[in-house]
Parts: structure tokens; sequence; C-alpha cells
């Protein structure tokens, strides 16, 4: 048992990305004085992932617009940041860690923010022109590949498929995106909005092939230069990336005998999952207090903000994490929001015209609303927060009415 009181004492945080550096920053600005080490399996500093696939893809902001903290930034934090060393195994009686070097970390207070690692599908070959896209070396080669490029073939539209697919055609690269399920972003948005979706992609030129899959590749040395879709057509492509989701990086919490649930680290309203252990970000399954169920989000903002509450957590200064998840995706001219989590919902209500460039709809579930969805309406988005924090059947029709006003159907 250690002697030292949880403000001066050891805490160790896995993972720098966006949930590890918010914990590490927070942690010091709640006051804590202990020694904080920040540990991550990345070279570089932690980054803001979103870029990756947008502008830092396109070459419209440099590498240094990318950072969170460079190395002097978390000296100055007085965080002692890792880079380029994995932690490999986890012990919770010795309450240590020991990284691939061989050298082993103490902890008072340990943090799992892993994130995850790019899913590969089993029959893709691993050669120089297929890629997959999370780190910002990956989005480096992907931007050197494109650019001597003329046709890109995506697999997988998800957002990140999206959103590349979209950064290609703005450089003016031909794109074949194709998806198995018969709409895009079906599984993050539903088939009504994957349609729309579907929509924008073809009106921006993108070879968009739903319920369909890659058959057969066809290679030469170390590159695909063709493939064949289940409808029999061959495609001639350049470069390939494959963008099907990610597998949250649970060892550590596997080897520290934690639950895990919804692919990820359970953890309690308050993000602990054991005596001393927290986790945040794409890895961690939150029981949120508003929804009163476990939610596992794999989103920027979520990750900060509950790297931030796991940071002031530690330090004795928060409670319960109550935020609403949220999140954005750009493609093209379109902004899409996303505030709350439908996993189920039995009714969706539109406010405003799906085939117009600006419009929101409703998730809600037995009249209460589970999240909303807007495009090109950040207004929306703005006033729904207390609508779906207050748990209390909503008008749908008021929803519906473009002239009514959100702020009032709240107060109902
Ligand atoms: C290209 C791209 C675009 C995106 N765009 C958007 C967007 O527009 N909007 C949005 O809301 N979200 C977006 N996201 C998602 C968002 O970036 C993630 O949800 C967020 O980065 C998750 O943060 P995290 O800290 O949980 O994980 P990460 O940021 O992945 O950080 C985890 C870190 O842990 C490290 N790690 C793992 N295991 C170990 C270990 N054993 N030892 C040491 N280190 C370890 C990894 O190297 C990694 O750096 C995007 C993601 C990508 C890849």
């Amino acid at each position: 048992m250690s002697e030292r009181t949880p403000v001066d004492s050891q805490v160790v945080i896995v993972g720098a990305g966006a949930a590890g550096d918010a914990a590490a920053t927070a942690l010091r600005k709640s006051g804590f004085e202990g020694r904080i080490a920040l540990v991550g399996s990345d070279r570089h500093p932690a980054y803001q992932r979103p870029y990756l696939s947008k502008e830092f893809l396109r070459g419209e902001i440099a590498e240094e617009r990318v950072f969170l903290h460079r190395p002097e930034g978390y000296r100055e934090l007085n965080v002692e940041w890792l880079g380029g060393r994995r932690a490999v195994a986890a012990d919770r009686r010795e309450s240590s860690i020991t990284l691939d070097d061989g050298s082993s970390l103490p902890f008072d207070t340990l943090v799992l923010a892993t994130g995850g690692t790019p899913r590969w599908l089993p029959d893709v070959p691993r050669l120089s022109n297929v890629m997959a896209l999370r780190t910002l070396d990956d989005s480096v080669s992907l931007r050197q590949v494109l650019a001597t490029s003329r046709r890109l073939l995506v697999i997988g539209a998800g957002f990140i498929g999206a959103e590349v697919a979209a950064s290609a055609r703005a450089q003016g690269r031909d794109v074949l995106l194709v998806e198995a399920a018969p709409v895009p972003l079906a599984r993050a948005l539903g088939e009504e909005m994957g349609r729309v979706y579907a929509r924008i992609h073809r009106e921006h030129g993108v070879d968009l092939r739903t319920a369909t899959t890659v058959r057969r590749w066809i290679t030469r040395g170390e590159r695909v230069e063709a493939v064949e879709l289940d409808d029999g057509s061959r495609e001639e492509v350049d470069a390939v990336l494959v963008a099907v989701g990610i597998e949250p990086d649970l060892s550590l919490a596997r080897q520290l005998g934690l639950s895990t649930g919804a692919g990820g680290v359970v953890v309690d309203e308050r993000l602990q999952a054991a005596d001393g252990i927290y986790s945040a970000g794409d890895v961690a399954t939150h029981f949120h207090p508003t929804f009163q169920r476990h939610l596992r989000v794999e989103h920027w903002q979520v990750a900060r903000k509950q790297g931030e509450a796991v940071g002031r957590i530690i330090a004795g200064q928060g409670g319960p994490h109550e935020e609403i998840p949220w999140f954005w995706s750009d493609q093209y001219d379109v902004k899409l929001q996303y505030l709350g989590h439908a996993a189920g919902f039995d009714r969706a209500v539109r406010r405003g015209d799906l085939d117009g460039d600006r419009f929101s709809i409703f998730y809600l579930k037995d009249g209460l609303i589970e999240a909303v969805l807007a495009m090109n309406d950040a207004r929306t988005i703005r006033l729904s927060r207390e609508l779906i924090r207050r748990r209390r059947p909503v008008d749908a029709a008021g929803l519906a009415s473009e002239s009514a006003d959100l702020r009032e159907l709240a107060r109902v």
C-alpha cells in the first residue's frame, strides 16, 4: 500500500494520444504534484488525428500544426513523455508496467488510453501500395502515394474511408470506394443518412460501389495493380486504403484482469476500471450517467473530454463524467455533427429537407431523444444538448417544425 497521498503519488498513463495527452495535462492543471509518466508507442508526441484524413492529407496545413504538444511542452508541464516506447506487460499485484526495452515503471494510479489499431481484412495483401490510416506517419505515406496516383481504391466507406475519398477527389484523383453494406456510414448513421452520403459522394465523382467486396487481388511484384470485384468487374488501381475500423488495444487490460465489454475496458461513471486504474478514449466502455448504459465511442472530442475528466478525478477534483458524446466529420463542403448516442432508436424525426444542404435528424427511443445529427446546422446541435440531457419525453411535432424554438421545447 502506498503511503503517498493521491496528489503526489505516481501516475502512469499508457497511450500518448488524444485521451492520454488530455489526462496528463489536466492532472497538472488540477494541481497534481506527483510524477506523471506518459508512455506512447508512437515516435511523435500527441497530435490531432482528425487532420490526417483531411487538411494535412490534402497538404493544406503544415506538420507542426497537427501536434497537441511538442516534447518541450511536456517538459514545461513536468510530464515525462516516453515516446516510441510500448508497454508490453502490466502487473496489478506489483503495480507496475514493463516497457519494450525491459524497464519497468511502478504506478500508484494507471490510466489505459491505448486507442486502437486499424483492422485488416484477412485476404488483403500487405504490399507497398496497400495501406491503413491511423498515425501521422501513415498520413505522410498516403500523401506521398496519392501524389503519384491516378486512381485510389478505398475499402470501407466509414468515416475515415469517406473522408479520404473526399480529400482525394479534392486533389483531382479518381476514387473507387467499395463498401460491403448497402449504403455508406450505415452502421454509424443509419440507412437514411447513408443514402444521403451515397448521393453526395457520387455527385462529387466518386465511383461508389455498395453491397460489393473485392474477390481477387491482382498483383505485380510488391504492388497491387488491379482488383476483381464480386460482380466480376476488373478495376485498375494505383493505391489502396483499407479503412474498415479499428481493434481497440486491450492486451494490457486483459493482463490486468479488467472486465471488457463492447470491445473496450469497462469503466464506471468516473471512468474507473478497478481500484487505482482508469481508462479513457476509444478503448473505454464508459457507463454514462445520462444514458444509464455503457457506451464506447471512437471519436476525438469524446477521447479528449474523457482524458481531461480522468486527470481531474485522479487529482481529486472530478465527479461522474457526464459529457454528452459529440463528433463531427467533414466531407467536401458538408459538415456533419452528431450529439448523443443512438444505439437503438424507434423513431427518427427530421427537421428540414434531406435533399437540401441543411437539415437535422433527431433519433428517439421511447419518446426520449437519444441523439441528434445535423448537416451544416451547428445551431441545432448547440440547442439540443439540454433536450438530450433532461431525459424527458419531447413533442415530436415541435422537433420537426423548423419554426419551433428548441430552447422552448427544452423548457416544457
Ligand atoms: C485519420 C483519422 C481521422 C479522424 N477524424 C475524426 C473526426 O473528424 N472527428 C472525430 O470525432 N474523430 C475523428 N477521428 C477519431 C479520433 O482521432 C479518435 O477517436 C481519437 O484519436 C481517440 O483517441 P485515443 O486517445 O483513445 O486513441 P489514440 O489517439 O489512438 O491514442 C492511443 C495511443 O496509444 C498508443 N498505444 C497503444 N498501445 C500502447 C502500449 N501498449 N504502449 C504504449 N503506447 C500505446 C498508440 O500508439 C496511440 O498513440 C479520426 C481518426 C483518424 C485515424
